[in-house]
Formats: C-alpha cells, sequence, structure tokens
C-alpha cells in the first residue's frame, strides 16, 4: 500500500509511521507513504490556507484551492483507489473498515484543521469521509495515522505472525480472550490452570468461551452480528445464565 497525506503539519507523521511494526512494513516493501504539506499548494505570499466562513461565525474554513491542487499534484503522479477526507461527520471508522482499506494499493488522506474544510472538497474531491469516534479534535492528523495503524498491520505479512491478527477483537466479530504470560504467580495472581496443562483442545475451549463471556459483558451488540455455531451458542447460553 502506498499513501499519500495532505496536511499543514508534515512533522507529526514520521514518529509514528518510522516506528516498530510500520516502519518495519516499509523495510519489507509492504507499506511506503508520503506526506505534502498543502502550504506548498497556496499562491500568496503567506501561503494561507484558511479563510472566514461566508455567512459569518466563529473561526476560519479551510480553503479548497490548495487541498485541489494538492490533490490534483498527487494524482498526476499515481492513480489513487480513494481519497479519505477526515472528518467528524464522516463514517464511522471500525476493523471492516480496517481491512477494506488494507487490501487499496493506493489512498490518499486529507487532514482537515480549523472550523473545517470548504465543503466543496467534501462534495466533489474526496471519496468518502471517515470519523474516528464522536468526538472533535483539532485536525485530521492523529485520525489519519490511526486508519494507517489499523490498516497496515493488516497488509498480509506485516505481522510476523498473520494469525495474531485474525484473533484480535473485532476481526471475526468477538472481543479478543485474556491473555497471561510469565510468572505463573504473581503476587498470589494465579494464572488459569486450563492455560498450563498443555491440552489445546480444552485451552482453545477455554479462550472460546472467555471472548464470548467478554463480549456478552461488555459489548453485547456485536454478539448479533457474528457467526456463531452450535457449541458457541451452548457456551454463551451458559454464560447469559451465569451473569443474569
Ligand atoms: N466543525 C467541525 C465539525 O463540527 O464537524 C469540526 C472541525 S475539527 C475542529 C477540524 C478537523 O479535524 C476536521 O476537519 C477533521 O479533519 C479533523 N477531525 C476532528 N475530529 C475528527 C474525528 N472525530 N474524526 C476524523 N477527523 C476529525
Amino acid at each position: 500500500m502506498h499513501c499519500d497525506i495532505l496536511t499543514i503539519f508534515p512533522s507529526l507523521f514520521a514518529s509514528v509511521l518510522n516506528q516498530s511494526i510500520l516502519l518495519k512494513a516499509q523495510e519489507k516493501g509492504l507499506f511506503s507513504y508520503q506526506v505534502h504539506n498543502i502550504r506548498d499548494y497556496t499562491k500568496d505570499k503567506h501561503r494561507q490556507v484558511d479563510d472566514a466562513p461566508y455567512g459569518g461565525g466563529p473561526g476560519m474554513v479551510f480553503k479548497p484551492e490548495p487541498v485541489f491542487a494538492a490533490v490534483e499534484a498527487v494524482l498526476a503522479q499515481r492513480p489513487v483507489e480513494r481519497i479519505i477526507l477526515l472528518s467528524p461527520q464522516g463514517e464511522l471508522f471500525d476493523q471492516k473498515k480496517a481491512k477494506d482499506l488494507a487490501a487499496c494499493a493506493n489512498l490518499l488522506l486529507i487532514c482537515g484543521r480549523y472550523e473545517g474544510v470548504d465543503e466543496r472538497v467534501a462534495q466533489h474531491l474526496a471519496t468518502e469521509e471517515i470519523s474516528i469516534g464522536d468526538y472533535v479534535l483539532n485536525g485530521g492528523e492523529l485520525p489519519a495515522l490511526i486508519l494507517l495503524e489499523a490498516a497496515v498491520r493488516l497488509i498480509p505479512g506485516v505481522l510476523g505472525d498473520d494469525q495474531s491478527a485474525a484473533e484480535d477483537s473485532f476481526y471475526h466479530g468477538l472481543l479478543d480472550y485474556p491473555h497471561y504470560t510469565r510468572p505463573a504467580n504473581f503476587r498470589g495472581m494465579e494464572v488459569p490452570q486450563v492455560l498450563m496443562g498443555g491440552n489445546h483442545e480444552q485451552i482453545q475451549l477455554f479462550r472460546r468461551y472467555q471472548a464470548l463471556k467478554r463480549t456478552w459483558l461488555r459489548r453485547p451488540e456485536l454478539l448479533g452480528k457474528c457467526l456463531l455455531n452450535e457449541e458457541d451458542r451452548e457456551m454463551l447460553a451458559r454464560i447469559q445464565g451465569e451473569n443474569k
């Protein structure tokens, strides 16, 4: 995947994208990115990207000209499948959207600022708007990083063990089961015996039960959206009986 990022704060990206798994993804040739400063696409000597809102009101609005010019400059270099405007008014980001993004060869992310971006960008330039949650941040840079971190780890070959993404929360609809490591007894808090017995069937059963239980207790609405087999349904009935 290649991602072009449009922002007025280009320095915010390297410290996150050039570390750990995202850096390894670049070294393996599975991910690359280029940050473009939207101010470079202004034509006035003050490199102004904002202006007062038509109709009055507080704050400033991101001007359309430099955003259109920056996107057109990227499109002149390479085709882009999706042009995403980060916006609190967009569709909510989730694991399914992360999986869809992971399958894209070329993405372009537009990070807004101020009171928001001139509406003509959403209407006539972006292919979609995505929100990371029902709260308002100062800019689209952190949302862009969240989209990338969630998507790039799902590109096959990025994680050491591809199965680890498949076992994460939300991947198949349930929350993840609880994890433990050494020591077996830490300040009197013990690791469940079944995990140390070496019986893989029992361990799988225990983990599935725990994943179902957590999902039922913490996010019951998720259960309606995931595929449960007969054994799952029996366990769930037991869990519901025990946690009335
Ligand atoms: N006035 C806008 C509104 O209420 O919808 C909020 C503008 S916000 C201060 C400035 C920029 O931050 C937005 O254009 C967007 O790019 C980004 N942003 C803020 N919150 C976001 C969220 N929850 N998800 C995605 N982007 C967000």
